[in-house]
């Protein structure tokens, strides 16, 4: 857990590494938590939270639905009964009934029960289902959460901005930055990663002239907001030409990702040198997931 003035950061301790996946609790007259997790952090959110002091919530906003983000939505509704669950209207089902988010994720990954845990339905009378930018959640005391609508990533994907303080919570919409990799990773996972509605959402993000910003993997970006829209839209793009590269040639998502690893391994040789942070890295999100989103990506392009 650590503080920055006006955010706490929870570390999920997600599949048991540290610094991977963060739930951002936002302490206030009217509490609020940004991401809930995976079902199997749910221990460590918990006591993330208990050790801020925290009793009650009012929000639990999330910015999309992949299980790394909102696993635990439904397990943290039960255990605050008061508290209102945000998201975009397009996943907002997803959760009311997660049978088929699971049996999509199944496909990309084998041991589900051990990763994932089990997900909660969240009852539809708990759910704000946004589909329009503005004010989601009111934190009191003049502080409040807007919605920008960020898709690219996730077509249901919202960041979410705290006018007052200045801060943004990009989700995945920047796509990962861990401290001791000092670069932008992004994140294109497959079934609807996007290349123009990113760019996009990060031109959005860009002009909302934010003072902070914290991706969900992991924890403040420790630079000008500015500088990490920038290389994120740089990483994607170099990723899509690596690919596209690739694809022209006869390879497939397998040849994808094995260039994207060794691109990145010769740009930033601390992960070559350090297995551990390689694999932490890999937990925010795979060479593996990134090269079958770009792929999937480009055979849409393909087909027009
Ligand atoms: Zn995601």
């Amino acid at each position: 857990m650590s503080q920055t003035p006006g955010v706490v950061t929870i570390d999920s301790v997600m599949h048991g590494t540290e610094g991977v996946t963060a739930v951002y609790y936002l302490p206030g007259p009217r509490p609020a938590i940004i991401e809930a997790a995976p079902a199997t952090s749910l221990t460590h959110v918990l006591a993330g939270l208990s050790a801020a002091g925290v009793t009650d919530l009012d929000w639990i906003v999330l910015t999309h639905i992949h299980l790394d983000h909102a696993g635990a939505a439904g397990h943290l509704a039960q255990r605050f009964p008061r508290a209102r669950v945000v998201v975009r209207a397009e996943g907002a089902p997803h959760l009311v009934d997660p049978s088929r988010l699971w049996a999509s994720a199944a496909r990309l990954y084998p041991d589900m029960e051990g990763l994932w845990g089990t997900m909660l339905p969240v009852p539809p009378e708990r759910i704000d289902a946004v589909s329009s930018d503005g004010v989601v959640a009111d934190l009191g005391d003049g502080r409040r959460l807007e919605a920008v609508y960020t898709p690219g990533h996730a077509r249901h994907h919202m960041a979410l901005f705290e006018p007052g303080s200045g801060d943004l919570f990009t989700g995945d919409a920047a796509g990962v930055f861990l401290d001791e990799v000092g670069a932008v990773h992004p994140a294109t996972p497959p079934p609807e990663f996007d290349l123009e509605a990113s760019l996009e959402s990060l031109r959005r993000m860009e002009a909302l002239g934010a003072r902070r910003a914290f991706p969900t993997h992991f924890g403040l970006f420790p630079l000008d907001p500015g500088r990490l829209f920038d290389e994120a839209a740089s990483a994607l793009r170099r990723a899509v030409e690596l690919a596209g590269e690739v694809v022209a040639g006869g390879g497939g998502a397998p040849e994808i990702a094995g260039k994207l690893r060794e691109e990145s391994l010769a740009a930033i040789p601390r992960l070559a040198e350090d297995p551990a942070l390689a694999r932490r890295l890999g937990e925010t999100t795979s060479y593996e997931l990134n090269a079958a989103g770009i792929a999937r990506y480009l055979a849409k392009q393909q087909a027009g």
